[in-house]
């Protein structure tokens, strides 16, 4: 494992750790073996954030194959969408049957058409409805996921070496290409990024922040965070830029877009 993931790990391990939670920002998938066998080592559960992910793998292998629980979402704005809902994997067979007793009133259906209840939930089960657009959905996810890969290439192609920008890590086989965020310098540009945006709306580009830094939010800081806790997470927060990219979109658009990105930057 990279020693610098090591290194953070063991940074953010205290008596009380109980689980690893990752998210597969963007579609690309989080080194697992390493994250993995950490949490062998030191008795954690690992938690996977796969909204990003449906389709993605790491090293060949799907994301959702290995990890305690992985969860995806089908929001309509995900790679593949059942208009709301998602899906939950994993490694325990207990543990599916205790999820599906969760979604659905706690109830075990016992043989002969009877049923108990045996703990309180909630009824999160997925409409028919739903599922049969998700169904349909799937058999097109690869083709929806080459064609954000194919997206994701032209823009790397179109914005290498402008300066004031960071690309995001590149291509890579499994990657699901979920969003494509560069980091900005809006300091250097002397602009901001509120003014930023309006100046792409006013190009008819719209462009999305994914995401601030989680733990400047009232619900963190009323845990006690503050600024200076999480210095990649803030220059991140602080310069992320999500440019469009849907399956709809052509090869002309992503130009548009790359047009409008080099003009305001180099003004
Ligand atoms: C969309 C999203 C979620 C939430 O998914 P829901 O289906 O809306 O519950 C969680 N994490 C990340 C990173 C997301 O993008």
């Amino acid at each position: 494992m990279s020693l610098e993931l090591k290194t953070q790990l063991e940074a953010a391990l205290s008596p009380r750790t109980r689980a690893i939670a990752v998210v597969h920002y963007g579609g690309i998938g989080c080194n697992m073996d390493a994250i993995c066998g950490f949490a062998r080592k030191h008795g954690l559960r690992v938690i996977e954030d796969a909204a990003h992910a449906m389709g993605a793998s790491y090293r060949g292998r799907r994301i959702g194959a290995q990890g305690d629980l992985v969860a995806f979402s089908f929001h309509p704005n995900k790679n593949l969408t059942t208009i709301e809902g998602g899906a939950l994997s994993f490694a325990d067979p207990g543990e599916v049957e205790r999820a599906e007793r969760l979604r659905f009133h706690g109830i075990r259906k016992l043989p002969g058409g009877e049923m108990d209840v045996l703990e309180p939930a909630s009824k999160s089960n997925m409409p028919d409805v739903s599922a049969s657009i998700g169904l349909a959905q799937l058999k097109k996810l690869e083709q929806f996921n080459a064609k954000r890969a194919a997206l994701a290439r032209r823009y790397f192609s179109k914005l290498d070496g402008l300066k004031h920008l960071r690309l995001p890590a590149p291509d890579r086989p499994g990657h699901a290409w979920h969003l494509f965020a560069p980091l900005i310098d809006f300091d250097a540009i002397g602009t901001t990024r509120r003014e930023f945006i309006e100046a792409m709306q006013a190009r008819g580009i719209g462009v999305g922040v994914h995401y601030l830094a989680l733990h400047l939010f009232h619900a963190y800081r009323r845990l006690g965070y503050r600024e200076g806790d999480f210095p990649n997470a803030e220059t991140v927060g602080a310069r992320t830029l999500t440019l469009p990219l849907f399956t709809r979109m052509t090869e002309a658009d992503v130009d548009r877009v790359c047009a409008a990105l080099r003009a305001l930057i180099l003004n």
